[in-house]
């Protein structure tokens, strides 16, 4: 078995920034938690092997949504009370807990067309400002605008919600995939980009990589992410059958970003997980007040907006934005760094979403094997959840199955 990736490393859209910030602290770039973390989910119990005595004691279970952990803030620089802060929160409960839409049998809609008519309702002022960051910050979660965001299966399908136990790791994601990669001795062959694979009759399939080296296997475990499979970065011969590519087509493969920033002072309130800042460009902002740094992410248009937008003009909007919300303090940015998976050659956006008309089958139909059975199918848009450990499962499902093939226990 050989892996062939792209990169000059390991780990894909999980990645560590371990040099730009003060004090060697380090920063996730992707991903960040390892998301229902618990006995069932295939990384626990290799984080909790591949854990020094250091990172027993700082590795930490972070809380979402946490009513108390939650702020708001306001970018007119008044002071949002608790039970303004938790109202909006109730709004957003109520908003995404529609009743059953007749027109749903029917036909797919979005999300925004389902809320829209409750979020008309709803009068102006800071609640209703407060309302719009949240709902950024779940267009942010879901990568996608809710306006291309499958109703019928956001609100009525039967994915399992797994935010509920989520691990931030104090070294970063990257440390523990790398560690994964050095315990098992991976044999990964980096600076390997695949330009082409050729399916023929015989019983080997042909693999071209950019640097002009051909690769005979028997079979083939295609991971690249959705991005590329839908920008046809790899040229298939013949061309994938007609309802591998439909799946590829429909699927949505999302935008979400993140805003690192790092500053001389921790000058939030400590106690806060994530807060909001109402009338805010980027209200949503996860905060690591040990490291002093405030993590803004923003997803679907927002996000894609942001990439084609120079680094100092976001952070200029950003900073404005905080001298507003903070008008009593005097902080100032140290270090920063911004994502760019939308632009990233061997990404091309962050995560899957539903779009209209997906279903969990997409997902499968995206995980069937194909062309006389000799290309499988693993990575995040092969089944739900979008997360790293979901990614991992499937690696771990298609190796079954092409070891059975091979008849090795
Ligand atoms: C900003 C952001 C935040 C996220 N936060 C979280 C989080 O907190 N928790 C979580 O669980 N998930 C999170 N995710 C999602 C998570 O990162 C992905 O679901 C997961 O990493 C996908 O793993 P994968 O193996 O399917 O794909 P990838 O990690 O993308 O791996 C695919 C590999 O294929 C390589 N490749 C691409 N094209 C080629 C080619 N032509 N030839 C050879 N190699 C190629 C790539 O370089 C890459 O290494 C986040 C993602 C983003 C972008």
């Amino acid at each position: 078995m050989t892996i062939l990736e792209a990169r000059n490393r390991v780990g894909g859209r999980v990645y560590t920034d371990t040099h730009t910030f003060n004090n060697g602290v380090s920063a996730d770039i992707g991903a960040e938690w390892i998301h229902a973390y618990g006995v069932e989910n295939p990384l626990y119990s290799l984080h909790q092997q591949l854990q020094t005595n250091e990172d027993k004691q700082d590795d930490h279970y972070f809380d979402f949504d946490e009513p108390e952990m939650t702020g708001c803030y306001d970018t007119t620089g008044s002071i949002v009370s608790r039970q303004t802060c938790a109202k909006a929160q109730y709004i957003i409960d109520k908003l995404f807990s529609p009743k059953y839409n007749e027109t749903l049998r029917v036909r797919d809609v979005s999300v925004w067309d389902i809320i829209r008519p409750e979020y008309g309702k709803i009068s102006e002022g800071q609640i209703k400002r407060l309302v719009d960051a949240m709902l950024i910050g779940i267009e942010e979660y879901e990568a996608t605008d809710l306006d291309r965001l499958s109703a019928r299966q956001t609100f009525f399908g039967d994915d399992e919600e797994e935010l509920d136990e989520n691990m931030a790791l104090q070294r970063g994601f990257g440390s523990l995939i790398q560690r994964i990669f050095n315990r098992f001795a991976l044999p990964v062959q980096l600076n390997t980009e695949v330009t082409r694979i050729i399916i023929s009759n015989s019983d080997r399939v042909q693999i071209s990589t950019k640097n002009d080296e051909t690769i005979q296997s028997k079979y083939v475990l295609i991971t690249v992410p959705l991005g590329c499979l839908k920008q046809k970065t790899i040229v298939f011969e013949p061309a994938l059958p007609q309802w591998k590519q439909n799946a590829i087509d429909s699927m949505g493969f999302g935008n979400t970003e993140k805003i690192i920033l790092q500053f001389d002072e921790t000058f939030w309130d400590w106690n806060f997980t994530t807060f909001y800042i109402a009338g805010a460009s980027f209200p949503f902002a996860i905060c690591a007040p040990k490291k002093r740094i405030l993590v803004f992410t923003i997803g679907g248009t927002r996000a894609r907006h942001m990439v084609a937008t120079k680094d100092e003009d976001t952070i200029a909007t950003i900073l404005r934005d905080l001298r507003r919300a903070f008008p009593n303090h005097t902080f100032k940015l140290e270090r920063y760094r911004i994502s760019r998976w939308t632009q990233d050659p061997y990404a091309r956006g962050s995560y899957s979403y539903y779009a209209f008309n997906t279903s969990l089958e997409t997902f499968e139909t995206l995980a069937r094997e194909c062309c006389h059975n000799q290309l499988f199918w693993a990575g995040e848009h092969t089944s739900s959840g979008g997360s790293v450990h979901t990614a991992f499962a499937t690696g771990q499902r298609e190796a079954k199955k092409i070891l059975q093939r091979l008849k090795i226990k």
